[in-house]
């Protein structure tokens, strides 16, 4: 993660506070907000392949839950920290706010680096990990669902695990399954669909054409990579990307298929001949039409926020740009869709896949991507409407929507006991 990630817990609380601000939110409402609800910390021990034992430590934050069952994703990263995942579970509450879907937030995450482990030792890790976190989720209480570092294949365990557990198959404990068992069509492809239908629009509301846009993407992961596809097949000239083996870079374009032919055989981009060699930061301060940040968090600060020549920026990762970068980029007139917004494609068809696994009656990709598009273009325009009558960003536009909310659901069912 980056190295000022330790703020990202205190960012999205200050971004909060700004829309607390904003709808002057009643002190103590701030409070309860504020904060996580629930957090759990589990130490556990997996037996490696060499039959040596490693204790790991994971987690599992459901920040709020009062306007349905918590949702959010389970993370396997080195160097991920309770706070982090404190910061991903509120904006997991803020997402689901934003886009209406009837979820609480949460996160969980495991410290640990799943490339270095063998599938047995990651299948034991993940299995005991939800052993260990099953005394909170459930299919109506909290469902969890892939985040950076994990897939289907791990959803599955997660799946199996829980359902060894109950005595019968839970189908609707997790999403972001695969197919076979019970996992929706168009699930794979929702996050990076959903932030192209808010480009979309984006780049309608700026009366700028797609066709031809340049357009650089941090992050050639699950997302990333998806969206440059499929930006590719909109007739937009995608120039750059990048992975953890760095980025690169054609000015004239990058052949799409021909990258993901050279990603698929060396597992990396570095090397890419038809491209120049260009570093994760000076990625983002290209000159493009379109920015994608689809990595990590806190990738645009204070730092090189001055420097972005996008004209949109939409957040597949979550949190890539802090309040400080937020405000710098406004005054430029830079475009920002939001983590809340751009990044909702995801948990929009989980809740799908959630909904078709409660009532077993399942739909088509097709469907699925009209009521993704329906629900995010709906969502853009609401909030583009909100930013415009209030003068705000687009950020602070979706965050008051998303909090007032989650307040006015809190105020109806009134404060326990
Ligand atoms: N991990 C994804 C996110 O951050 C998806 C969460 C979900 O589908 O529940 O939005």
């Amino acid at each position: 993660m980056s190295p000022d990630r330790v703020t990202l817990y205190s960012n999205a609380q200050r971004q909060f506070d700004l829309a607390a601000d904003a709808l002057d939110l009643d002190p103590r409402m701030r409070a309860i907000l504020r904060v996580p609800q629930r957090e759990l910390i589990v130490n556990f021990p997996v037996q490696k392949d060499d039959k040596s034992i490693e204790v790991f430590t994971g987690y599992r934050v459901q920040h709020n839950i009062t306007r349905g069952p918590a949702k959010g994703g389970i993370r396997f990263h080195p160097r991920v920290t309770l706070d982090d995942v404190r910061a991903l579970s509120m904006i997991m509450t803020w997402k689901c706010a934003t886009v209406n879907i009837p979820y609480g937030g949460a996160k969980g995450a495991v410290i640990v680096d799943p490339r270095a482990l063998s599938i047995h030792e990651l299948e034991r890790l993940t299995r005991r990990y939800t052993s260990e976190i099953s005394v909170l989720i459930g299919p109506d209480r909290d469902i969890p669902a892939p985040d950076v570092g994990t897939d289907a294949q791990v959803m599955a365990w997660v799946m199996d695990t829980i359902s060894m557990h109950r005595g019968h198959t839970v189908p609707a404990v997790v999403t972001g399954k695969p197919l076979e068992i019970g996992g929706s069509h168009g699930r794979d492809q929702a996050t990076a669909r959903g932030l192209l239908y808010v480009v979309r629009e984006a780049a309608e509301a700026l009366s700028l054409s797609l066709a031809g846009a340049r357009v650089a993407i941090q992050g050639f992961g699950k997302v990333g990579a998806t969206v440059a596809r499929l930006l590719d097949d909109m007739g937009a000239t995608v120039v750059a990307v990048s992975d953890s083996s760095g980025g690169i870079y054609n000015p004239r374009g990058l052949d799409v298929g021909a990258v993901f032919g050279y990603k698929a055989h060396h597992g990396r981009l570095a090397g890419y001949r038809e491209a120049e060699p260009i570093s994760h930061s000076d990625l983002l301060e290209l000159p493009v039409e379109v920015l994608v940040p689809a990595s990590l968090s806190t990738q645009i600060s204070g730092i090189n926020a001055a420097r972005i020549r996008a004209r949109i920026i939409g957040e597949a990762a979550n949190a890539p740009i802090t309040p400080e970068a937020d405000e710098v980029l406004f005054g430029n007139g830079v475009f920002v869709i939001p983590d809340i917004l751009a990044g909702a494609g995801g948990v929009t068809v989980s809740y799908f896949e959630w909904v078709q696994g409660l009532q077993e009656f399942f739909w088509t990709e097709r469907e699925v991507n009209a009521q993704l598009e329906r629900v995010m273009v709906g969502a853009f325009r609401s909030v583009l409407r909100a930013a415009q009558e209030r003068r705000v960003t687009m950020r602070t536009a979706a965050y008051l929507q998303a909090v007032e909310r989650v307040a006015q659901a809190t105020r109806i069912r009134g404060i326990y006991p």
